[in-house]
């Protein structure tokens, strides 16, 4: 039976939509606070969460952030401020989905349902079989050569592909451009370093939610790139 846990620090919402998705068949389980939902996430095995977004404790924003950095588990994000959705989206904290207060009982055992069925097609064991690099927020399929931000899909050509994915494979080493090029690009490659910090720029725009301070690829002043992890 799948299992649901609800962060909700309204025991009645709770317990009406423990009751629904009681009633479709799941078992759910509920936590009153931040940092207990948090812990009990991380703890334990869940095939969804149902997160409110004010909670005591730690609120939903950094409850979503730390479990995404730990779990591919679907996040339902559930606010009574309709302002908030856009907040989280522009947080990039990997949920899933947001809902904003108050919503049918139905449209939430819906909006489960979904994520359900497709969190269960991207981990069946066909899909299992693609070697994906997973990194907070960013994914790679290198089987499908594809690319992820914060679940939003990316075009990337060859090159910044497969240094993306070179620089993700190694994270925290330090490559230096000329490294870098001779591991992309082969030596008879028409081109020079510069191709390298053309290609990082291009990368950053695609990954980073701001470019400024990136996230991912961080720049060694004087001697190259790292990916941070
Ligand atoms: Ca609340």
């Amino acid at each position: 039976m799948s299992r649901i846990l609800i962060i909700e620090d309204e025991v009645a919402i709770a317990d009406l939509e423990k009751d629904y998705l009681e009633l479709s068949g799941f078992e759910v389980e509920i936590e009153n606070a931040g940092d207990t939902g948090l812990e009990r996430a991380l703890k334990d095995k869940f095939d969804l969460i149902v997160l409110d977004l004010m909670l005591p404790g730690i609120d939903g924003f950094e409850v979503c952030r730390r479990i995404r950095d730990e779990k591919n588990v679907p996040i339902l994000m559930v606010s009574a401020k309709k302002d908030d959705i856009d907040k989280i989206r522009g947080l990039g904290l990997g949920a899933d989905d947001y809902m904003t207060k108050p919503f049918s009982p139905s449209e939430l055992v819906a909006r489960v349902k979904a994520h359900m069925a497709r969190y269960e097609r991207l981990t069946s064991s066909h899909q299992k079989m693609n070697d994906i690099v997973e990194i907070r927020g960013l994914k790679i399929d290198k089987t499908a050569r594809r690319v992820w931000v914060d679940g939003e899909e990316k075009a990337f050509t060859t090159k910044e592909f497969d240094l993306l994915t070179f620089l993700a494979e190694n994270p925290n080493h330090v490559f230096t451009k000329e490294e870098l090029f001779r591991e992309i690009w082969d030596m008879e490659s028409i081109g020079d370093i510069a191709t390298v910090t053309v290609h990082i720029k291009k990368i950053r725009e695609k990954v980073e939610f701001d470019t400024a301070n990136p996230q991912y690829i961080e720049t060694i002043w004087g001697v190259g790139y790292r990916f941070k992890i």
